[in-house]
């Protein structure tokens, strides 16, 4: 494989309001959509992607950086920041799960500068915060010239590096609804480092709680199949309760054989498969307190 150090020649934009952001989109020829740039350079630079005629860059407006709660939900803006993300006391007391995942991301340094919009958007198997974006049952905000439309984050990724979004349109706003019920969530990733690394298994679990009992159990899991995915099955088998250490095991297996992992140089896919099992067990004997 050919690697370049260069990046491609393009224009770069920076718009300073949505209706220049829009204009910009719809008057190039081919452009990106620029937020912290961690995936989109490395990928410009090794010409894993066409070469576009200008990049436009969001964190130009400054009314994208946000992360707040209003009306019921925590709203998130495209440009914040996974530091901002897992330092917001908005997210440490409402949604401890995307604390850690965005804690999770690389390092300080990438922490710093890339975005949780960007995370999702670039759409890999393992990007960190989509098992916790999934169990958290957030909606997604796509806006383009023509006006916005919401969508499920289960319905926004389509295969790996595919989403639903179109060429002409910019993820606006993430949100998540605010919980009413006692919860309590973990973010687990396995890599080969503990810094800098690429989840090889990722997963999310939440649990809640109605007058003390457990009355719903979410997982997600991130980097074994072509996208992020719900285990619905392995869910369903602890729904209202049933919460033993034989039904955690069962429910453990079961999300092991809902993944559909492959090999790769990090890991092979029968050895995912153990560490979803693994991990999940983990994770809800943690915080089940069996
Ligand atoms: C050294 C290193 C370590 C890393 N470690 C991890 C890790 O541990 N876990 C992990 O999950 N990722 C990791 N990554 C990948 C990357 O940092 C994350 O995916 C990051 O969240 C991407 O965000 P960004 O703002 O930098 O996106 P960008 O690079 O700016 O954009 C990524 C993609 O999304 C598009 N995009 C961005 N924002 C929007 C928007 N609002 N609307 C529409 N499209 C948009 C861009 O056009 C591009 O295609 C790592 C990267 C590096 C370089």
């Amino acid at each position: 494989m050919i690697f370049y150090r260069r990046l491609p020649k393009f224009r770069y934009l920076k718009p300073r309001s949505e209706e220049e952001l829009f204009n910009m989109i719809s008057s190039e020829k081919k452009t990106y959509v620029f937020a912290g740039g961690t995936d989109l350079i490395p990928k410009l630079k090794r010409r894993l992607i066409p070469s576009p005629d200008a990049i436009v860059d969001l964190k130009g407006i400054p009314y994208f950086n946000y992360v707040e709660v209003s009306d019921g939900f925590l709203r998130i803006g495209p440009t914040c920041t996974m530091r901002s993300i897992y330092s917001s006391p908005d997210v440490i007391k409402h949604f401890p799960v995307l604390a850690q995942a965005s804690k999770s991301v690389g390092a300080f340094q990438i922490q710093n500068r890339a975005t949780l919009a960007g995370n999702i958007c670039n759409a890999v198997p393992s990007a960190d915060t989509a098992p916790a974006l999934l169990v958290l049952e957030a909606s997604l905000t796509l806006k383009g010239k023509k006006g916005e439309r919401k969508v499920k984050i289960e319905e926004f990724f389509v295969g790996p590096n595919k989403t639903v979004i179109e060429e002409d349109e910019i993820l606006r706003e993430i949100e998540i609804p605010l919980i009413s019920l006692e919860s309590s969530g973990l973010y687990t990733k396995l890599s080969v480092r503990e810094r800098m690394d690429l989840a090889i298994v990722g997963v999310a679990t939440l649990v809640l709680k109605e007058n003390g009992k457990i009355c719903d159990v979410r997982i997600g899991l991130g980097a074994v199949s072509p996208t992020p995915i719900r285990a619905k099955k392995a869910e369903a088998i602890l729904k209202d309760g049933r919460i033993t250490e034989a039904s955690i095991d069962e429910a453990s297996k079961v999300a092991s054989e809902e993944a559909s992992p492959i090999d790769d140089h990090r890991a092979s896919k029968e050895y995912r498969r153990l560490m979803v099992e693994t991990l999940l067990k983990r994770s809800l004997k943690k915080l089940l307190e069996v």
